[in-house]
């Protein structure tokens, strides 16, 4: 819009600041981060108006857009008409306090998605929701729903949330045991912990699938990366080796990035400026170079050197440990400098589905670990062989009974194929650098916390 146009612009003050014969009120309707001033003479407007313009407050103004002589803006509005749609008591608004900690914040959860911060973090989800979509989209891929609900408790990724309708004060029992053939879906049900394997079986049909979904894991992990509900994108595609898939891995995170870069820069700006000015440097250190590959094995080999030399570390590492987050930070940010991918892992720490090496012990997972994150991706090529699969399963003595629809990818057209999970609100921390996870989602959900 050109200077000169008249305008109707309606919003919330977030501060109103001038004198007796002018006040400036920066006014914001949340779809950027950048404020419009709105210029109000006191000699139009009376006071018990003004008054009434606080911080929070919603309002409707009328005026003429007007080059703006103060800096940081290009334009501003000469207001002829104020409205104020919604009062808002500067003594109650929980947003007024000085205290604009995220701690502080989140203890007024409901509140703060209209802070700068939580507008910026949600145009940003927002925008990579988007991106994920399309980067898939324009790959020929297709967005296969997995169910929420799951009488599969298969994968072992996690605890599991149980769904039922029984009257928990008058649990139906038969034989000792707790008779889930009452309950609504007649057997025992639990919210899904990953899509992956019904995920496989699209990819094992239309070739190429991606979900993009709620998970939902009972662990009781009180960590800033941690959550009970988080999202998960867990693409899938039949003919694709393990080389593909980390391609594949590398290729999105990196598309992900640049399309924050591209479409994000003021909010990132701001993100950078306030908490972390190493921002969106870090966003640029991923996009130009090749991600590191490592096996699990040489991964060890070079902590345990790094032990030898003086490095601490809270928990140990030997070979057939799963590393820890600080392990998989020292690996990308001391010893590498890059992102890294970790590929043949123990096959001991890693779930049944994952296509066995010929050395017996390893199996053919990937895991990408980026700077003060550690772990966004876990992956692995998956095994094709029938024989193999059942042998793992019953080495493992898991129950085969809710297994077979599984199995059958196997016995009927088996082929090659692989997939990996990213953590939706991992790929956030690191692209809001915002440093808890709890921040990156509107409504988190973690033990002892379900609020709204
Ligand atoms: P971690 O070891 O970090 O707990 P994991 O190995 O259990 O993760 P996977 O089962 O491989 O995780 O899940 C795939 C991806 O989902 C992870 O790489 C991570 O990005 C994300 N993720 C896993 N658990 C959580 C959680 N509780 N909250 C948020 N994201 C998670
Ligand atoms: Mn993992």
């Amino acid at each position: 819009m050109e200077p000169g146009a008249e305008v109707l612009a309606k919003g919330w003050v977030r501060t109103k600041r001038g004198n007796k014969q002018v006040k400036f009120i920066a006014l914001n309707d949340g779809s950027t981060i950048n404020n419009i001033q709105i210029v109000a003479d006191a000699e139009i407007f009376d006071e018990e108006l003004l008054k009434k313009v606080t911080t929070g407050a919603s309002l409707a103004v009328r005026g003429t857009l007007v080059e703006s002589i103060g800096s940081g803006q290009a334009v501003e509005i000469k207001a002829s008409e104020i409205e104020v749609l919604g009062e808002c008591d500067p003594m109650r608004y929980p947003l007024q306090k000085k205290d604009t900690s995220m701690e502080y914040l989140r203890s007024v959860a409901h509140m703060r998605l209209r802070t700068n911060t939580f507008g910026a973090v949600l145009r940003i989800r927002h925008a990579m929701a988007f991106a994920i979509h399309k980067f898939f989209n324009d790959k020929g891929f297709v967005y296969l729903h997995t169910p929420l609900i799951t009488e599969s408790d298969a994968e072992g990724a996690g605890d599991m949330f149980q769904v039922t309708t029984l009257d928990l004060a008058k649990v139906p029992v038969h034989g000792g045991k707790v008779d889930f053939s009452k309950d609504f879906f007649g057997k025992k049900t639990s919210l899904t912990v990953s899509g992956q394997l019904e995920g496989e079986l699209g990819a094992t049909a239309v070739g190429e699938i991606y979900t993009f979904g709620p998970t939902f894991r009972a662990e009781n992990s009180n960590t800033p990366r941690h959550l009970a509900e988080f999202w998960m994108i867990e693409p899938e595609m039949a003919f694709y080796d393990i080389e593909d898939n980390m391609e594949l891995a590398e290729e999105f995170v990196k598309y992900l990035v640049q399309y924050a870069l591209d479409n994000c820069a003021d909010d990132l700006r701001f993100l950078n400026d306030k908490y972390d000015d190493g921002l969106v440097e870090r966003l640029r250190s991923v996009l130009g170079i090749p991600f590191e590959r490592v096996t699990y094995t040489q991964a060890v080999e070079i902590l345990e050197k790094a032990i030898a030399d003086g490095v601490k570390f809270e928990y140990p590492v030997h070979w057939g440990t799963d590393f820890q987050s600080e392990h998989e930070r020292y690996l990308v940010e001391k010893h590498f400098g890059k992102p890294v991918i970790l590929i043949d892992f123990p096959k001991d720490i890693k779930a049944f589905y994952m296509k066995q090496n010929e050395d017996g012990r390893t199996v053919r997972g990937m895991d990408v670990l980026f700077p003060k994150i550690g772990e966004i991706i876990g992956g692995s090529e998956r095994e094709a062989d029938l024989a193999k699969l059942e042998k793992r399963i019953e080495e493992l003595g898991m129950s085969r009974k809710n297994l077979e629809w599984y199995i059958d990818t196997r016995r009927y057209g088996t082929v090659p194929h692989s997939g990996f999970g990213l953590g939706f609100e991992r790929l956030l921390l690191f692209v809001t650098g915002m440093a808890n996870i709890r921040d990156v989602i509107p409504f988190p959900r973690t033990p002892k916390n379900a609020e709204f």
